[in-house]
């Protein structure tokens, strides 16, 4: 077994001691239900290349199953039961009426061109349907690692192909482009909801105290490893809307550090001008990438990959809070280590549930074939507006244009995924909080989130009447 399924694994039984729930259930609920491995040929230039992938439902307690498409040279089944198996628990931690799956394909996608890559996730897709692995009431993919709203627009186009009478055939995948029937917001969704679920955390004073740090976010120094699909919106958003500093960054080409902070839309543009992060100006170079996870610093946000911090560098780690925005980057011995240190980590199967949340809201748009705010935008403009109005002839004084705008607005569809998913990441935060506060034996976040995801999985299975 993996290191990574043997965290995940090892996590899943301490919490479950906590749980009182009979054995044979538990056992149900651990397992991976279903693990399709697969090859197939693709012709790359004048050859044949033999592709290994993976598609994994770990729970089916809830359909449809729900996860990412991971594409990395590094994909195995192990690794793919793990991350399967992740998205069933942070399905149920932020109410989220889906089983868990996963995805992998074992390519390097830079060391491929964009038609290649097509080939590919359509072949791959082409496999998903002939075994009944996907469909919008079955299982439905999304972006990971090495992937995103490219892929989905060709998993969906492949999947119209064979299946273009099926009216909701939309919802086959999420992460789509907005005008492929994707959903504004969903990009930036895992990054938001760690913003979201950081500035709660950090809004608890007690909690804080605890760890010597005074509550918000506001000049809170934030280190990032990763500027992905979800470092990148994380560390924007921290910036932009958190007044945080964000003193280092990390990516696959080595890593930067400046105490006064690093102007994340700057250093997009120089990346995207000399195709790396180094030699920012004003910044710092590090030796290794790797250092972004010894920084002193109050945040720190691995957005990269699984098992990142290990018992060979967990005593090096000098950040007071670790929000967990990739999948598994602190191990479980780690995490055991980092927890007694007095270290806070906010789990991932919590934190990085932005991405699957706004996943449902797209499934859900998809299923209605309906904008969200098409029905009520205008009306509730009007009726704010006639308040306004009713607001400036009683009391004879005139709102100024600026106000009158903001007061009078109808939500976009834009304003209601991000309000959706500020409440889904506040309530999910306060039910983890408030098991941890309840039960006295739990001393760590992640114990208390997999006890609050266990409950809901459990009573859905005897809702079904299969245990007694
Ligand atoms: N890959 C993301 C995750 O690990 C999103 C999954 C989804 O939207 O279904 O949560």
């Amino acid at each position: 077994m993996s290191n990574f399924l043997e965290s995940v694994s090892k996590n899943f039984d301490k919490a479950a001691a906590h749980t009182g729930l009979p054995e044979g259930l538990l056992n149900q609920i651990k397992a991976c239900n279903s693990v399709y491995q697969m090859n197939f040929p693709v012709k790359i230039g004048n050859e044949y290349r033999v592709i290994e992938a993976y598609r994994v439902q770990h729970s089916q307690h809830r359909l449809p199953t729900k996860g990412g498409i991971r594409f990395s040279q590094k994909v195995n089944q192990d690794e793919v039961m793990a991350l399967a198996t992740l998205m069933t628990y942070k399905c149920a931690i932020v109410d989220v009426p889906f089983g868990g799956a996963k995805g992998g394909v074992k390519i390097s996608p830079r060391e491929h061109t964009p038609a290649q890559l097509q080939k590919i996730t359509r072949r791959y897709t082409a496999e998903l349907i002939r075994k009944n692995f996907i469909g919008p009431g079955i299982d439905v993919p999304a972006p990971d690692y090495g992937t995103g709203a490219r892929e989905m627009a060709w998993i969906l186009d492949t999947y119209m192909q064979f299946k273009g009478g099926e009216i909701d055939a939309a919802g086959c995948v999420t992460g789509k482009p907005v005008t492929q029937h994707g959903i504004r917001g969903r990009a930036e969704a895992t990054g938001r909801g760690v913003f979201y679920g950081v500035r709660e955390a950090v809004s608890h004073k007690d909690d804080m105290k605890k760890l010597g740090l005074t509550p918000g976010l506001a000049g809170k120094t934030v280190a990032v490893q990763g500027l992905g699909n979800v470092g990148y919106h994380a560390a924007q958003i921290f910036q932009n809307e958190g007044d945080s500093k964000i003193i280092c960054i990390a990516e696959y080409e080595g890593a930067i550090y400046n105490e006064d902070g690093i102007d994340v839309d700057e250093i997009m543009k120089h990346r995207k001008k000399t195709g790396s992060i180094m030699d920012f100006p004003g910044a710092k170079n590090m030796d290794q990438r790797k250092q972004v996870l010894e920084v002193e610093c109050d945040i720190l946000i691995p957005a990269a990959l699984e098992n990142q911090i290990r018992m060979d560098n967990a005593a090096n780690v000098k950040a007071k809070i670790i929000a967990e925005a990739a999948n598994g980057p602190v191990t479980a011995d780690a995490a055991e280590y980092l927890t007694n240190k007095g270290v806070m980590i906010i789990p991932d199967m919590y934190i990085n549930a932005g991405g699957v949340t706004v996943s449902y809201f797209e499934w859900l748009k998809n299923l209605s074939h309906m904008r969200f705010g098409r029905m009520e935008k205008r009306f509730n403009q009007n009726t704010y507006s006639n308040l306004v109005g009713l607001v400036e002839r009683l009391t004879g004084k005139t709102i100024g244009v600026k106000e009158r705008d903001l007061l009078t607005r109808g939500a976009d569809e834009i304003d209601l995924v991000r309000s959706g998913l500020e409440e889904t990441m506040i309530t999910a935060y306060n039910e983890i909080r408030e098991v941890k506060k309840r039960k006295k034996a739990v001393e760590d976040l992640r114990t208390a989130a997999f006890i609050s995801a266990l409950n809901k999985i459990s009573s859905d299975y005897l809702a079904l009447g299969i245990f007694p």
